[in-house]
Formats: C-alpha cells, structure tokens, sequence
C-alpha cells in the first residue's frame, strides 16, 4: 500500500500469510493447480510475503522460475511427496482445521525441525543450571541471542533453516524476552566479543525495543562485547526500515550511537539475489547505513531452484562491493524443512561457487564458503581432490564447537549426490572424522 507524505513515497509493511493467499491478486491468476499446491504446502511450511516483495522483488511473468517468487512463495516440490499427496488428500475432501493441523504437526516433525543440535546442545545455563532460553552459546567469543518480539520476519524464506519458529508451534521457539538476562550471562563471560541479535529478523522490532538489547551493550562492565552483529534480511523484504519508517531516523541514531561509542556493528545482509539490490529504496537504505559507519556484511545459502548459478553469485558479489558490502557467506542449504526441493550437492555447490569467484574482483574474495553450519562448526568445502588415486572432498572447520578444529583440514570420500555433512564418509580408510569423538562426549555432556 502506497501513500505520499511530502513527496516520500511512505509504503505499510502489509503482510499476506497463508490464510490471505487467495487475496493477492497476482495469485488469483496462477492454475487452480498451483494455487492447490501453494495452499497444500502453506499448510505445513510458514508462509508470508508484502507488496514490496510482491510488486517490486518479483517478475510475476517470469512465474513459477522467478527466483524471488521461488523463495518466498510455497511449491508443490517443498514436502516430500508422500506428505505432500496426505496433505493435499485432506485438503480435496475439505478436512476441518484441527485434521490438517494434526497432520500438519506430525509431518513437520519428519522435516529435522532442529538441526544441528540447537536444541539440545547450544543453550547456555545461568549459575543454577538453568536454561537460558533465546540464547545460544556454540563458539567460544560468539553469543546468539533471539529476541521474543524479534521472531518473525518481514516476509519469510521458503529455505527459512529457523522455520519452525514460524508456525506457532510453542515447543520449537527458541526466543528471550529479557535483555537482562542476556547481559548477565555475558557479564559472566568476558570470552564473549561478538553478540549476534538474530530472530526471525530483528529488525521487526521497534527500535525503542531494540535499543533494550542495544543500549546495555554501552556499560562499561560489558566493554569486552566489542562486535554487534544484528542478521536481517530487511535490506531485501524491507528497506524502508532504515529510510521511510516512522521510526527510521530513530533507529539510525541508535546505531550511531553504538558505532560511535566504539562497538563494530555489522549488519548481517540476508541477500540472496542481485534483484534485492535493484529498488531504489534498498539502495537508499544501503547508503544510509554504510553514511553512519555500518558495515554491511552479506551472506546467503546456494540453492536449487532460485540461484544455483555462478552468474548470479558473481554479479550479485560485485554489486555488494561496488555498493559496500562485504560478501561474507555462501552457505550450503542445512537439512531441515524444505530442504528436498533446495538442495544442492556439495559439489555442485563447490564448483558455483569456484566460477562465481573466478569472476569478481578481488575485494569481493572476502567471501566463504560454500559452507555447512552442522551441530559440530561451520565446515568448508575447500575443494576435490585426487590423493593417492583416491577422490576426496577438502574440508576445514571455519568455527568449531571446538576452537580447536579450526582451519584443520580433513577429507571426506568423494561422493557426487551428498548434500549435507551427514552423508559424507571419511576418506582413506578412516573410521570417523577426527572430531567426531569428541563431538559424541560433548552431546553426552550437555
Ligand atoms: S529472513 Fe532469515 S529468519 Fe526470516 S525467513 Fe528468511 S532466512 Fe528465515
């Protein structure tokens, strides 16, 4: 929805969820089929979008390749098949709501909701042993903290690896709601330098709420909590945020004021395609930031279906830089949710992002990758190699669950169809990968 205040285009943040989908009227065109499948999948897997994404993001007649429309809105290929034919057998025969939330419930539960052991193995405990939920504690210097009003986006991923935060299922939230709790926690751990505000996006919140997290962060007791790190994709699904908000100049005092105060504060860009760069409000909201003293780091899984292209990553790459932005990840898609419709082998991965590179300037080679976040550390594929007549991945930890790991190489039996670190074997005759061991007692410690 668009209005003009003294010639600014102002537009509301207008969500469209499930329930909404038959009112876009862009949807009210596509095939009863694939307006079937969308209503299917949206029965299990969270759905939302705005008219930025809508009007602006998507080239509604390049429909159903278009690669935003490919990553916010549900195919029929994101359930599994037998799942998919359950779910779409109840919809046919009109199934009330409590049957399809049933089976809703019991297919998600197939989807890995909680991958690398996040529920289990990165909640903090405070002096009593207590959990300390919408924290989490995997790498030494690094804390994760998931604000409770920061758990929902502004229009969501369909690769979304946080899904089932979305679908109002209360036993897979991973959300705080106390600011103070957080500065406890990192008063005790002077280890900590890098805090990463994360959701969902929390750049929902308003930014009298944000500054609850951010201001604390000031005091001098919490001085060795150098970096901030806040993940967003409102750069993509909502620029306005930093440009026509109401509270838009506010929140670029807030960070102001932390940059100036001496804190590194990283905006971490969820970008995913180089179309999310193009509007002129993204590129507003770019410049904005970067005029403050942000830094705009940008990272973003590799996937089927929407950008498993080196063209895109390597144009996408060079635009950040000519922009500011320093690429930082390629991320292999975790598995989780809709996983069978965006893999990518690791290999195929490997080699996009080795021809993406070979085709950008230097200063966009800041970025890793492709890059596996699995319960043990982020883990790179480096390369394959032939050692002794034997094919084999070249893997390193980037971060380790132990800081030990990192930057040890190791290597994994080659294999053309594995996407994920689960399905590799080591190579050479080894048993188990060398940190495996050690992986097991800490999954028996916690
Ligand atoms: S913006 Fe981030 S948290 Fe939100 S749906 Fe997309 S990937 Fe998930």
């Amino acid at each position: 929805m668009l209005m003009r205040t003294r010639g600014v285009e102002i537009r509301r943040d207008r969500p469209y969820t499930q329930r909404d989908l038959e009112r876009i009227g862009t949807v009210k065109r596509l095939s009863d089929e694939q307006r079937l499948d969308m209503k299917v999948v949206a029965s299990v897997l969270p759905f939302r979008v705005n008219d930025y994404v809508i009007e602006e993001l998507i080239d509604w007649t390049k429909v159903p390749e278009d690669p935003v429309y490919q990553m916010t809105f549900p195919q029929r290929g994101m359930l599994p098949p037998a799942a998919y034919e359950r779910m779409a057998g109840l919809h046919k025969l009109g199934a009330d709501k409590s049957a399809i939330n049933a089976l809703a419930a019991e297919i998600r539960t197939a989807l890995n909701p909680h991958p690398g052991g996040q529920m289990d193995m990165n909640i903090p405990h405070d002096d009593h042993g207590r959990k300390l939920w919408g924290l989490q504690h995997k790498y030494r210097e690094s804390v994760l903290v998931f604000p409770a009003k920061g758990q929902t986006c502004h229009a969501y991923c369909s690769y979304c690896f946080r899904w089932p935060q979305f679908v109002g299922d209360k036993a897979l939230r991973l959300s705080s709601s106390n600011p103070a709790t957080l500065c406890d926690y990192l008063r005790r751990h002077a280890e900590v330098k890098d805090l990463l505000l994360t959701g969902g996006d929390p750049m929902v919140m308003k930014t009298g709420l944000l500054a609850t997290y951010l201001e604390p962060l000031l005091a001098p007791d919490l001085e060795h909590v150098r970096i901030i790190r806040i993940g967003t994709k409102a750069l993509s699904f909502w620029p306005h945020r930093f440009v026509t908000d109401p509270d838009a100049e506010e929140l670029l005092t807030l960070l102001e004021r932390m940059v100036k105060a001496g804190k590194h504060l990283a905006i971490m860009a969820h970008f995913s395609h180089w179309r999310e760069l193009h509007t002129d409000i993204a590129r507003t909201a770019i410049r904005r930031l970067r005029d403050i003293g942000v830094e705009i780091r940008s990272q973003a899984p590799v996937l089927a279906h929407a950008n498993d292209d080196p063209d895109i990553w390597s144009r996408m790459w060079n635009e950040q830089v000519a922009l500011g932005i320093i690429p930082y990840y390629m991320f292999v898609p975790r598995d989780t949710g809709a996983h069978c419709y965006f893999e990518v082998p690791l290999v195929r991965a490997w080699e996009i992002y080795r021809d993406a590179l070979k085709r950008v300037s230097g200063l966009a080679r800041t970025v890793r990758g492709p890059s596996m976040s699995a319960g043990p550390g982020k883990i790179e594929i480096q390369g394959v190699a032939d050692v002794n007549g034997e094919r084999v991945f070249v893997l390193r930890f980037i971060q380790g669950r132990n800081p030990d790991w990192v930057q040890r190489p190791f290597f994994a039996g080659y294999d053309e169809k594995a996407s994920w670190l689960d399905q590799l074997k080591p190579a050479f005759g080894e048993e188990e990968f060398f940190f495996e061991a050690e992986y097991r007692a800490m999954e028996w410690r916690d």
